[in-house]
């Protein structure tokens, strides 16, 4: 996990993108980290965390921008957005409306940042499975519908998150290779 003394040779910027209180934070947290709070307040104020790994011997720094607390409709600004390489769509599979807003996300994050931009979608809380209540089927069928990587995690029990985050550094690096 630390970047001391590592030699890169590539930085991607990643941005996490989503309504409020789906999860975010601590999907970064959990990357960055490995950890996980309860306490949603508990990252606030941090721009961004980084994490330095080895995709095919190259050493890739990833980036990692939150939002802190700027989701409302509108209000990330296009300085969140320049630069990015990778996106990160998260909604709450407990929480129907953080995936109907989706469709806003996607069109704010095509608007503003680089058209060959790497997205990822997020369903997060899996561990919530009797709380669900969005489908995987439905959200896989949107992801697919607008060429999109799609992925369910917890960044609770730490699943997927690594993958997440490994699906959309790959990419970048494949892309540039
Ligand atoms: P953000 O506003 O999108 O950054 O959301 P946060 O990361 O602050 O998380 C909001 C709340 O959801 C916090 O209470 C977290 O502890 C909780 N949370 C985040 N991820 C998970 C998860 O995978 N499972 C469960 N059960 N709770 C989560
Ligand atoms: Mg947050």
């Amino acid at each position: 996990y630390g970047d001391a003394n590592q030699k890169v040779d590539y930085v991607f910027k990643v941005v996490l993108i989503g309504d409020s209180a789906v999860g975010k934070s601590q999907i970064l947290a959990r990357f960055a980290r490995n950890e996980f709070s309860l306490d949603s307040k508990a990252t606030i104020g941090v721009e961004f965390q980084t994490r330095t790994l080895v995709i095919q011997h190259k050493s890739v720094k990833a980036q990692i921008w939150d939002t802190a607390g700027q989701e409302r409709y509108r209000a990330v600004t296009s300085a969140y957005y320049r630069g990015a390489v990778g996106a990160m769509l998260v909604y709450d599979i407990t929480r129907r409306q953080s995936f109907d807003h989706i469709p806003r996300w996607l069109e704010e994050l095509r608007s503003h940042a680089d058209k060959n931009i790497v997205i990822i979608l997020i369903g997060n809380k899996s561990d919530l499975e009797d709380q669900r209540a969005v489908p995987t089927e439905d959200a896989k069928e949107f992801a697919e519908k607008e060429g999109l990587f799609f992925l369910e995690t917890s960044a609770l029990e730490a699943t997927n998150v690594e993958s997440a985050f490994m699906t959309v550094l790959t990419e970048i690096f494949n892309i540039l290779n």
